[in-house]
């Protein structure tokens, strides 16, 4: 064990209720800090990034790895990560083979991973590097978990960025039942259990901000300003913040299945002293025909609560559908200096390389 993992007290065996299976094995070599950092269209800064982080790096020590996954850029960013990892073997790469979406991007960099420490940064250095250093203070004070949260922006970060997410965290609160800070940003850095366990969630669908809130362990947080960006333009679209946002609130919560049932009881009382009404309107007043608009309305009303309610019911049939087809969250084109099988690992955990193991064996054996 490292000076590091025994200064903040983590005995790996006691920890995880579960064993190291597979190819994950703590070793001696394993450097103390990894940064994973997902990638898309981001040749303007990917060489950038490498020089800064490293120096940041440099300071605490020279037992780091830069691992960059390549999220389907259509640019030169993969060509560039091969070419820092020509000229220094720490700057590794997972090269995915088309657009997975951020989130699943930070999944393959944590399980290629091997770090005592790993730190998750964007490719656009809007999160400092000149952090690095304090993160990694507070790891050693013994904390498994530093979040950054973000008390503000740089100068040029636009207006309806900061708008967008501040509704992003007011409805994810108030849908979600694992709560998220506001501002908090995926910069942060997570000791090797923690690692080890999302590596090994079964997560179709990984929200990584609610993910890390939902484990637990010992958490603090850090402010951080957060940038503009170096070079290039955002990725994450206005339609993508949408889809991670729903993603977010159905894979954390039930609640909005809930409310579709308080909504339909609400309609359902509506619609009783309609009735009411409506029938001494015809046996008393005999006046029916002028019934047309509120029909209209109520009708309105019904269907429009009804497609809501099979909308909701839809997404979460969706992601039971996703889950259980068991597909892999990703597929991997290539491996610049990354020798575990990331892709074979996704949906079972580590256990692939233990099954593979003892196949082998079986084979030898006969
Ligand atoms: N990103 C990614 N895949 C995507 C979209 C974005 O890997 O489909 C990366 C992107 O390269 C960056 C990080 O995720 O490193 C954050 O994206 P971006 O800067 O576009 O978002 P913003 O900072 O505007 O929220
Ligand atoms: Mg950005």
């Amino acid at each position: 064990m490292s000076d590091f993992t025994q200064t903040v007290g983590l005995d790996t065996e006691k920890i995880l209720p579960i064993r190291f299976e597979g190819n994950y094995k703590p070793s001696t070599d394993s450097p103390l800090i990894s940064v994973v950092t997902p990638a898309h269209n981001e040749e303007g800064n990917v060489r950038r990034f490498y020089t800064e982080v490293s120096q940041s790096l440099n300071q605490i020590t020279d037992s780091w790895e830069i691992i960059f996954v390549n999220d389907g850029s259509t640019d030169n960013s993969a060509e560039l990560m091969r070419q820092l990892h020509d000229e220094d073997p720490r700057c590794k790469a997972v090269i995915f083979s088309r657009n997975y979406g951020f989130q699943i991007a930070i999944a393959a960099g944590l399980r290629a991973s091997s770090g005592k420490a790993v730190i998750v940064m964007d490719a656009d250095l809007q999160h400092p590097p000149e952090l690095i250093p304090v993160m990694v203070e507070k790891w050693k004070e013994g904390f498994h978990v530093v979040n950054t949260v973000r008390t503000g922006y740089g100068d040029k970060v636009g207006f309806v960025k900061k708008f967008t997410s501040a509704a992003f965290y007011k409805v994810m609160n108030a849908v979600s039942e694992v709560p998220i800070i506001p501002g908090a940003c995926d910069f942060r850095l997570m000791d090797r259990v923690v690692v080890d366990i999302l590596s090994r969630l079964p997560e179709q669908t990984p929200f990584f901000r609610a993910l890390i809130r939902w484990l637990g362990f010992k958490q603090t947080s850090i402010p951080c300003t957060v940038n503009a960006r170096q070079a290039g333009v955002p990725s994450l679209t206005f339609k993508k913040m949408l889809v991670l946002a729903v993603d977010g609130m159905v894979s954390f919560s039930t609640r909005p299945l809930r409310w579709i049932m308080y909504i339909g009881f609400f309609v359902t009382a509506l619609v009783i002293p309609y009735g009411i009404w409506a029938l001494i309107d015809h046996f008393i007043y005999n006046a029916t025909v002028p019934g047309w608009t509120s029909l209209l309305i109520l009708n309105m009303l019904l269907g429009g609560t009804m497609l809501v309610s099979l909308g909701i019911i839809g997404e979460y049939i969706g992601r039971i559908y996703n889950q259980v087809k068991g597909r892999p969250l990703f597929t991997v084109e290539e491996l610049c200096g990354i020798e575990k099988n990331l892709n074979n690992q996704t949906t079972v955990g580590h256990s692939w390389d233990k099954t593979s193991e003892e196949q082998k064996l079986k084979r030898e054996a006969v």
